[in-house]
């Protein structure tokens, strides 16, 4: 299994956001290739019974491994890593991957498909990887939409980075559900895109196939308001950040 000591670079809460940056130097040793929609299990050399799994938000081959993580008062990880200093150094292991985002057999069906990311706060990681992935082959056929949203804009992270990646083919749709929305954002939930009869025509496709990752109750809700729709389970894959009851509440089809 592969363990890496990573060196902490950066380590702040955003201004107004809930969502801390951490950032490490990418190991020395590390040979593994990072696939675009991945993540690691990460752990202090302090309290190694503390581990928690986050996605990788930086391109797969950046310098630095970068990871945007949404700050939970008395949180176990959130709080140990709250205290953790530049220069101090994280346990990084068991790489995971859940999207075959940019994989090559993704890759090779990637001209025909129609790819639909839904997102929100610190869910936007997995996204962020595969956008900015140096042969993404999102450059070629970038998604037909992006749908993000957050309770603040604040924790809407790097949309300049999202809108870029986009191009004028797709669109992108950034929400606040707590919050009066500013310019070019709607105020509500990113389902709430699944009640629009002008997006759910454009969106329902057999060719399409759609990402989810961020809290279990906000994948869920689309996940079934898609089947619902007409979409089939096997067009969907998400990516679930938190709750072991997820699957009591997904459809019986995704599981
Ligand atoms: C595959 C995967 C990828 C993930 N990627 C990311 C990521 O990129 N960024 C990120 O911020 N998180 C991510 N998570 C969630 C992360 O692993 C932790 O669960 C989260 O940071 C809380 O850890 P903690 O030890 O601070 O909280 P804990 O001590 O485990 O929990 C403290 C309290 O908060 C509640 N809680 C735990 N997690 C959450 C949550 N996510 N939202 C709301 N309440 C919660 C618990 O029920 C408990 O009451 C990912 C999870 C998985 C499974």
């Amino acid at each position: 299994m592969s363990e890496f000591s990573a060196r902490i670079v950066s380590n702040q809460l955003l201004a107004n956001s809930s969502t801390r940056v951490l950032e490490v130097e990418r190991p020395a040793t590390c040979d593994y290739a990072i696939l675009p929609g991945a993540g690691a299990v990460l752990s202090s050399h302090n309290s190694s019974e503390v581990e928690r799994a986050y996605s990788f938000a930086n391109a797969p081959d950046a310098p630095y491994w970068r990871f945007y993580i949404r700050h939970i008062e008395g949180g176990s990880f959130c709080e140990t890593i709250a205290k953790k200093k530049l220069g101090e150094e994280l346990c990084i292991r068991e790489f995971f991957y859940f999207f075959s985002l940019g994989s090559k057999q993704n890759q090779e069906n990637q001209e025909e498909q129609e790819s639909y990311f839904f997102a929100t706060g610190t869910g936007i990681a997995p996204f962020l990887c595969a956008l900015t992935a140096k042969d993404s082959p999102f450059k070629l056929n970038p998604p037909k939409a992006i749908f993000y949203g957050a309770r603040t804009s604040g924790d809407l992270l790097e949309l300049e980075t999202i809108k870029a990646c986009t191009h004028f083919k797709s669109h992108y749709h950034f929400y606040v559900s707590r919050e009066t929305p500013l310019c070019g954002m709607t105020h509500g939930r990113i389902s709430d895109a699944l009640a629009s009869p002008h997006l759910i025509a454009s969106i329902i496709s057999p060719r399409a196939r759609y990402y989810i990752a961020g809290l279990d109750q906000m994948v869920s809700e689309v996940s079934n308001r898609l089947i619902a729709l007409g979409a089939h389970y096997s067009q969907i894959s998400s990516e679930l950040f938190y709750g072991q009851t997820a699957s009591e509440s997904i459809h019986p089809s995704l599981k």
